[in-house]
């Protein structure tokens, strides 16, 4: 990706030819690099490759073609300068935190976070000394109390999972960069097509490849961008010596997953805003938060720093849990499960699944209630979707 026509494509041509590493064959698609290692033409090769004298591949766990095309696609997607994939979005988070730390540093991270991300920041890093404080990140007040003279890391998570707060990430890297600290945002739930978290300030973004970037449900993934610095400071030598790499099959998978990314989160965009505006008219329904819609509580800031609203949708069922039950069995199309972004569409309930090790205050505070669904609309047709959501809110209108 150094030419200067490459730098100038737009990213749908990037997201089908970006960073294409070809072979002496001229394959079409990606070749997948099924390989461990890598064989040297003479014992000078060798030598130098691992002096780092000649450019080149030398062992999987450092570096392999088809991760490296996967890696190179999203750098110039996000306008990173480098990249490490991972092999699951929860290696990337935990990396991107812990590496980038040691005891005696302090976190300051937005408290409405994905549920594994929850636990390392308050379970794992303070086992090695990093404290960390969890505030209400829609308030930039919140942050700037929190910060202490060793506080070295900010993370957040925007949209959140799964009630789809905003919070406003220009405003948290200007408070970043004015105290020295580096904020991390885990920018999963937005896509890189919606949101451009470098662009706003951010030092490091992580994604979990496994959701839309997949997008067909199929394998486990991550990525964590930044500039090269910071990745040649804080993650060259741990990959290499700790392994948290991505196989080089859920590289290929991952970026024929990204040639199609905008195709799918375009029409997944379009039938979430019309399954919100559907939902919101039910007399069955008692909240419906979409950031696409003039009534979300941050419809500001989603102006200032999103280019459209999300793939999701989460809203609150009247009835509490036996109404959200009796709403997801009589569900024909969508599918009970919890993963998100995917070419199916999938309910989740967050209270007794993705969220139940959260206290109940903890919940409260996130905003999720025992009525709370959280809904990723996949690639069905809008009408067959909106049908079976109707036929469903109104046997629990029924049941009620
Ligand atoms: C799914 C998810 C993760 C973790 O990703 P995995 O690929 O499942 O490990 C992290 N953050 C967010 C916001 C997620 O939705």
């Amino acid at each position: 990706m150094t030419s200067d026509k490459t730098r100038n494509w737009r990213p749908r041509t990037t997201l089908v030819h970006g960073a294409t590493l070809r072979s002496q064959f001229g394959e079409m698609s990606e070749s997948i690099f099924l390989t461990q290692g890598y064989v040297y033409e003479s014992a000078e090769a060798a030598e130098a490759r691992f002096k780092g004298e000649s450019p080149g591949f030398i062992y999987s766990r450092y570096a392999n073609p088809t991760v490296d095309m996967f890696e190179k696609r999203m750098c110039a997607l996000e306008g990173a300068e480098d990249a490490r994939a991972t092999a699951s979005g929860m290696a990337a988070v935990a990396n991107a935190i812990l590496c980038s730390l040691k005891a005696g540093d302090h976190i300051v991270a937005a408290r409405a976070l994905f549920g594994s991300c929850r636990w390392v920041i308050d379970t794992l890093a303070p086992r090695y000394g990093i404290e960390a404080t969890l505030v209400d990140g829609k308030d930039i007040a919140n942050w700037e109390q929190a910060v202490r003279p060793n506080t070295r890391l900010f993370f957040l998570e925007s949209p959140t999972n799964p009630t789809l707060e905003v919070i406003d990430i220009a405003a948290v890297a200007g408070l970043a960069n004015s105290i020295g600290a580096r904020l991390v945002v885990d920018n999963v739930f937005a896509t890189p097509l919606l949101q451009r978290p470098l662009d706003l300030g951010a030092h490091v973004v992580v994604y979990s490849a496994t959701k839309h970037i997949d997008g067909q449900g199929r394998c486990l993934g991550g990525i964590i961008l930044s500039d090269k610095a910071w990745i040649d400071e804080n993650l060259h030598d741990y990959f290499r010596h700790t392994g948290p790499c991505m196989s080089p099959f859920n590289a290929w998978t991952l970026l024929k997953g990204l040639e199609t990314l905008p195709v799918r989160v375009d029409q997944q965009m379009r039938s979430a805003a019309r399954i919100a505006d559907f939902l919101a008219q039910s007399p069955q329904i008692e909240r419906v938060v979409y950031p696409g819609r003039p009534d979300h509580p941050q419809a500001d800031v989603i102006a200032r720093q999103m280019s459209g609203g999300s793939t999701l949708v989460c809203f609150d069922v009247k009835g509490g849990k036996a109404g959200a039950f009796a709403f997801q069995n009589a569900l024909d199309i969508v599918l009970i499960s919890n993963n998100l972004g995917d070419a199916k569409s999938l309910i989740t309930h967050p209270e007794t699944t993705t969220h139940k090790n959260l206290s109940d205050e903890a919940r409260a505070e996130g905003g999720i209630g025992s009525g709370t669904l959280r809904l990723s609309i996949g690639l069905e047709d809008t009408d067959d979707l909106l049908e079976d959501i109707g036929q469903a809110l109104a046997a629990v209108g029924k049941a009620g």
